[in-house]
């Protein structure tokens, strides 16, 4: 694996006065959530795990929780909202999602946080500094993904999505940190134990995508500036990080572009800042 060409630590490098940059706090179907760090402020990417974990996690990188001006949500899933409510009230900062997304929440007592800003995929906004784009992924729940650029420089962060469709092609284009999800292998996720429905419903335009998938649209997805990838929300049981890794190597081989670097995202840890210069 190649080593990200990015700091140890979440402290903007010096001289980077203007820093942005993201922090993958965890990833997986266990739970999700990342600072996007902004000339302004931070902002965090889902809130998919305890309320407790999160903040230890903050810690961990260095995050000030009061530096956090925002909570976006790509969905309603748990492993992607369970903290939602309880960080956006305690820290007062306002959560932003999908009409649909708050419908699904209402569902549920105690998930809805009392300020809340609807968002609609297509319609950009700009939050501490950065140019944030949200757009419609397919999953098997209305979702999004997102863009955030600064300058010259852009971020993608696609996870959930049961395939690349034309318009993420088009959205995640010109990325210098690409954030792509590769949840499952074929062949772990047709031996596993999980009932024949499941399986489907993982393997279908609305679920999740699978290694192959996201290997076959690096094609399209890597740009002559794209300098790191990420793959993220790898599935524990239908999944393995070295089976990743050997796949990227070969597929950034066979394109020709060994100067993109890649990590893969943990459930259980951090990952390094990767910091946009
Ligand atoms: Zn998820
Ligand atoms: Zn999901």
């Amino acid at each position: 694996m190649n080593p990200a060409s990015s700091s140890s630590t979440s402290n903007p490098p010096t001289g980077l006065s203007r820093a942005f940059g993201c922090t993958i706090l965890g990833s997986g179907s266990k739970g999700n959530a990342s600072v996007i760090h902004g000339p302004e402020g931070n902002l965090l990417l889902d809130a998919g795990f305890s309320a407790k974990e999160l903040m230890c996690r903050l810690e961990r990188v260095h995050v000030d929780p009061c530096s956090l001006r925002a909570i976006l949500i790509t969905h309603d899933h748990s492993d992607h909202t369970s903290a939602c409510r309880i960080v956006s009230d305690r820290l007062g900062i306002p959560a932003y999602f999908m009409p649909e997304t708050f419908c699904e929440l209402s569902k549920c007592a105690n998930k809805v946080p009392a300020h809340k800003i609807l968002i609609t995929p297509g319609s950009p906004l700009d939050l501490c500094g950065i140019h944030v784009e949200p757009f419609s992924i397919s999953h098997d729940t209305p979702a999004i993904a997102f863009t955030f650029t600064v300058h010259t420089h852009k971020i993608g962060f696609a996870t959930d999505l049961g395939f690349v469709s034309n318009l993420a092609k088009a959205k995640l284009s010109g990325c210098e940190l690409l954030v792509l999800e590769t949840n499952y292998d074929p062949v772990k996720l047709r031996a596993s134990a999980r009932p024949i429905t499941l399986k489907r419903r993982i393997a279908g335009k609305q679920g999740h995508l699978g290694n192959p998938d996201a290997m076959e649209a690096l094609a399209e997805l890597l740009s002559p500036n794209t300098r790191n990838l990420v793959f993220a929300h790898l599935s524990q049981e239908c999944n393995d990080p070295g089976l990743v890794a050997e796949l990227a190597e070969s597929r950034l081989a066979e394109l020709q572009r060994q100067d993109v670097s890649f990590r893969i995202a943990s459930q259980f840890e951090p990952l390094e800042t990767f910091w946009l210069e």
